[in-house]
Formats: structure tokens, sequence, C-alpha cells
């Protein structure tokens, strides 16, 4: 059998009793790792802005995989809904062993530099990456004491690849990586692994927003077939699959990367012009 055709659900559960944190839950990457993590028997805490949503996909995680799965509204430029949001996961299931920092927005879509403005740039650094960074910060508080944890960032390709990307979110995304490893080093002695994931092009609503307001069907085609990957579908439960390997124990020994989830994409091409 192909490596690619085992399905996930045939290993044994690889997060069990572990309780996750997850930013950017109620939708794309996020939701999917929630599910996949719920599947694997975590206990998970979905943090976003979308109420409503979040709410109903807590809910609707929570019923597939009979794990809790809660929503915390939670804004991540906001250092007092971060710092909530763990003292939420830690109050209501005692402890936090993963903290998924993966909540972010493209901000303006136009990469030229003629549109660079400060407002958007502030937001975009406001969120992918201060918001990953206090993420980090009330993480390792509750972390440090029990000399474990695993911290993980959402980056992206527009950390490797280059053209055709908007500044504000290259800048967020390199400097993401550029802080885990630095908090690799930092954390690395409490015994707190902290990695990031570099996804390429999966369809996501942002990616659909991206693409001007197209179907996932439409995106996840776009993005087939510049990959280098031919024929294999993608999707956002890609980027789950990379998350669970590296919140459980079998990553023990990884710390510090940036792992590129992108069908080779950047392999040979340079940004997207
Ligand atoms: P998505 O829009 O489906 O999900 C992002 C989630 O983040 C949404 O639920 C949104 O409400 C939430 N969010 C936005 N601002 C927030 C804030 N201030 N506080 C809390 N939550 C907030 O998009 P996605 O594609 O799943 O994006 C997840 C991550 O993946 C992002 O960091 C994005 O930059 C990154 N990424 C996506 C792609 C892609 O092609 N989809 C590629 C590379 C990297």
């Amino acid at each position: 059998m192909a490596c690619s055709s085992f399905p996930a659900t045939s290993f044994a559960k690889r997060l069990e009793g572990k309780v996750a944190l997850i930013t950017g839950g109620a939708s794309g990457i996020g939701e999917s790792t929630a599910r996949l993590f719920a599947r694997h028997g975590a206990k998970v805490v979905i943090a976003d802005v979308q109420s409503e949503l979040g709410h109903s996909v807590a809910e609707k995680i929570q019923s597939e995989s009979g794990q809790p799965v809660s929503y915390v509204q939670c804004d991540v430029s906001k250092d007092s809904d971060v710092e909530n949001a763990v003292n939420t996961a830690v109050s209501m299931h005692g402890k936090l062993d993963i903290m998924f920092n993966n909540a972010g927005i493209t901000g303006n879509y136009d990469p030229s530099i003629s549109s660079v403005e400060y407002e958007d740039f502030k937001k975009v650094i406001d969120i992918n990456l201060y918001g990953g960074l206090i993420g980090a910060k009330h993480a390792a508080r509750v972390m440090i004491p029990e000399r474990k944890g695993c911290i993980l960032f959402t980056s992206s390709f527009a950390s490797v690849c280059y053209g055709g990307i908007p500044h504000a979110y290259t800048a967020s995304k390199h400097a993401i990586v550029g802080i885990t490893k630095n908090l690799a080093v930092e954390l690395g002695k409490h015994g707190i692994r902290v990695n990031c994931i570099s996804p390429g092009g999966i369809p996501t609503p942002l990616a659909a927003k991206t693409m001007g307001d197209v179907d996932l069907k439409t995106v996840q085609e776009a993005f087939m077939g510049i990959s280098n990957l031919k024929g294999v579908p993608v999707d956002a439960n890609d980027v789950a699959e990379a998350a669970l390997y590296l919140g459980s124990e079998e990553s023990k020994f990884v710390s510090g990367l940036n792992m590129i989830v992108d069908g080779g994409f950047c392999l040979t091409n340079s940004g997207l012009t």
C-alpha cells in the first residue's frame, strides 16, 4: 500500500489525554486541526474572533469525536484575550500541552510596494506576528512550571517563496520562523518544543477570499495545478496532519523546525508571479 493511502484513523490515538488550544480554530486549517486533534484523543479549546461559527464548530467536533471541545472568544492581537484563552484552557482541563498559534489574515491582497500602508501593515503584524508571540508568552507561562509542552505556529510558504505576495504578510510569516527558532532555544531548557508549519496554497476561506471569493473546489484545483505532487488533492487536513505529528510524542526530539507542507511547490516556484 502506498504510504499516502494510510488513513490517520488506522493508528492509535496519538494525543490521548493532551490539552490543545488552537487559535483561528473556527475555520480552515485551525478547524481541521481541532477535528484531527480531538479524533486523536485531545481535549480542544478553539480560540477565534468568529463567535457563532466557533461555538458551532466546537459543538460539531465534540459530537463527532466524543471529546470535550469548547470555544473561547479571543482576538489574538489583544494580550488580555490571549491570557484569558490560555487561562480558560487550564481552568477547564488542568493544563495546556499544545498551543497552536494559527490565526492569521492576509491583509491587503495587492502585492505591490505602492500599496503598502501603515494601518494595513500594522493589522497584519498585530495578528499574524504579535498574536503568535503573545500566544507563546502565555503558553510558556503555564508550560514552564510543568517542564514540558509544545508550541506551534502557522507560518506560510511566504517564508520561503518570493514574489506576488503582500509585503506585510511576507514580513509577518518570515518573522514567525525567526521567533520559532529563538523560542526553541529559549524554551528548550524548560523541556518545551517550538516548531512552525509553512503551508503552501491550501483551500480554505482565507485562500478563497484572496482569489476573489471563489469556491473551495476552484481553490483546490488551482493549488493542485501548481503543486509539484501531480494529481494529489490538497486540503486543510494535510496541514492538520503535520500539526498532529509536531504536537505528538512522535516528534519529541524535533524543535526549531519550519516544516514546509506545500507539495514541493517552493522547490521550483518563486512566489506567485
Ligand atoms: P481561515 O480564514 O479559514 O482561518 C483563519 C481563522 O483565523 C479564522 O477562523 C479567523 O476568524 C481567525 N482569525 C482571524 N483574525 C483573528 C484574530 N485577530 N484573533 C483570532 N482569530 C482570528 O484561513 P486559513 O487558511 O485556515 O489560515 C490559517 C493560517 O494559515 C493563517 O495563519 C494563514 O496565514 C496560514 N496560511 C494559509 C494558507 C492558505 O493557503 N490557506 C497558506 C499559508 C499559510
